[in-house]
């Protein structure tokens, strides 16, 4: 028999998500962030769903590729620009758009003679410390770029936010006045929000947001869903039950023992674990469901397997579907207990899952 755990994708999540993206960015444009195939949820068959978008962003050329193979006409933006001077040629061919983030970068623009015009963002690094350039040579930068005939005039300004889902922190108001003041008088448009951007700081809107999160209906604003913001999930995780076991007080359960049974209990096992992405760090007491019905994580989550407390699960049979995250139970409250974010899990999904689509 095959195995049961299945990713099962919602288109109409994905329009939806990017129908209210649209209309809370109020006339900005909208680049759909696809990188990560698609935060796990899939390359191809997301940017279907998102084709309404004004531009893709992409980790990769080969992203950028497989969008254009699959007949994608918008504006693709590499998000780290092009890592070696044979990639231009390439992103030329493909008409992908760079940032433009470091010295190396201007040095393989500068190196170029001729070709056709590139179309770039130049990045200012202003308080992530990621990527980008210091904003105070923002000026400096923008005359260079424009002076290449290599690159396109129209160059986009953009800058990243370190943490614009902590709402009340100020560091996103100083990142936004920053990167306002280093780009006052120099033309074209600006890109600075991310999802939380979006959704906590419209003083950032600028011309373009670049949102990805919130499009798969995830959030990492601390103890929010992506629901909580009126988004939907785009993601179900389930597989099935493949035995239930009764085990005596006392006795422990999985690898390391580290669960003990406090009464004589059922124990549910899932087809589905680590090797299926589902986090080895998810500790006893993360949430499933099994049906309808709550039941918990016990013990370690090994490879293939998953050990359940079905105590509040007293209908449970073998052959039942478990719910591991999806619109009944939040990516995010399984990435609380696991100590990580939802958007980790998504990527975290393996080629072994079975994908689907409703
Ligand atoms: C990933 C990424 C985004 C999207 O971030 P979300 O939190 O998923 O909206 C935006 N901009 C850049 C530069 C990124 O790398």
């Amino acid at each position: 028999m095959s195995r049961s755990a299945t990713a099962t994708i919602h288109l109409d999540a994905l329009r939806n998500n990017l129908a209210r993206v649209r209309a809370l960015a109020e006339g900005a444009k909208v680049m759909a962030v696809v990188k990560a195939d698609a935060y796990g949820h899939g390359l191809e068959r997301c940017a279907r769903a998102l084709s309404g978008a004004d531009a893709f962003g992409v980790a990769s050329i080969a992203d950028g590729l497989r969008l254009r193979a699959a007949g994608h006409r918008q504006r693709i933006v590499v998000l780290s620009g092009p890592d070696a001077a044979s990639d231009l040629a390439e992103m030329r061919r493909l008409q992908l758009e760079a940032v433009i983030h470091h010295e190396s970068q201007l040095a393989m623009l500068e190196a170029e003679h001729g070709g056709d015009p590139l179309k770039v963002w130049l990045k200012l690094d202003t308080g992530m410390h990621r990527l980008g350039f210091p904003p105070e040579r923002a000026r400096e930068l923008h005359a260079r770029l424009a002076a290449l005939p290599a690159v396109d005039k129209a160059i986009v300004l953009m800058t990243h936010f370190a943490s614009s889902d902590e709402f009340e922190d100020d560091l996103t108001a100083r990142q936004t006045q920053g990167f306002l003041d280093a780009t006052k008088d120099l033309p074209g448009e600006r890109a600075l929000s991310n999802s939380a951007g979006l959704l906590g700081w419209p003083q950032a809107r600028g011309n373009w947001v670049r949102v990805g999160g919130l499009l798969y209906g995830l959030s990492v604003a601390e103890g929010k869903t992506g629901a909580d913001f009126g988004f939907a999930p785009a993601m179900t995780l389930t597989t099935r039950l493949v035995a239930i076991n009764r085990i005596a007080r006392g006795e422990r359960v999985g690898y390391g023992a580290t669960y003990e049974c406090p009464e004589n209990m059922r124990i549910g096992v899932a087809a589905i674990g680590y090797g299926d992405g589902y986090p080895r760090s998810a500790k006893s007491g993360t949430p499933v469901l099994v049906g309808d019905a709550p039941a918990t994580v016990i013990g370690r989550v090994s490879m293939d397997l998953l050990t359940l407390d079905l105590r509040n699960a007293p209908d449970a049979k073998v052959g039942d579907v478990v719910t591991l995250w999806g619109p009944q139970l939040p990516a995010e409250t399984v990435a609380d207990h696991a100590g990580t974010i939802s958007y980790e899990l998504t990527c975290g999904v393996t080629r072994r899952v079975l994908f689907a689509e409703t």
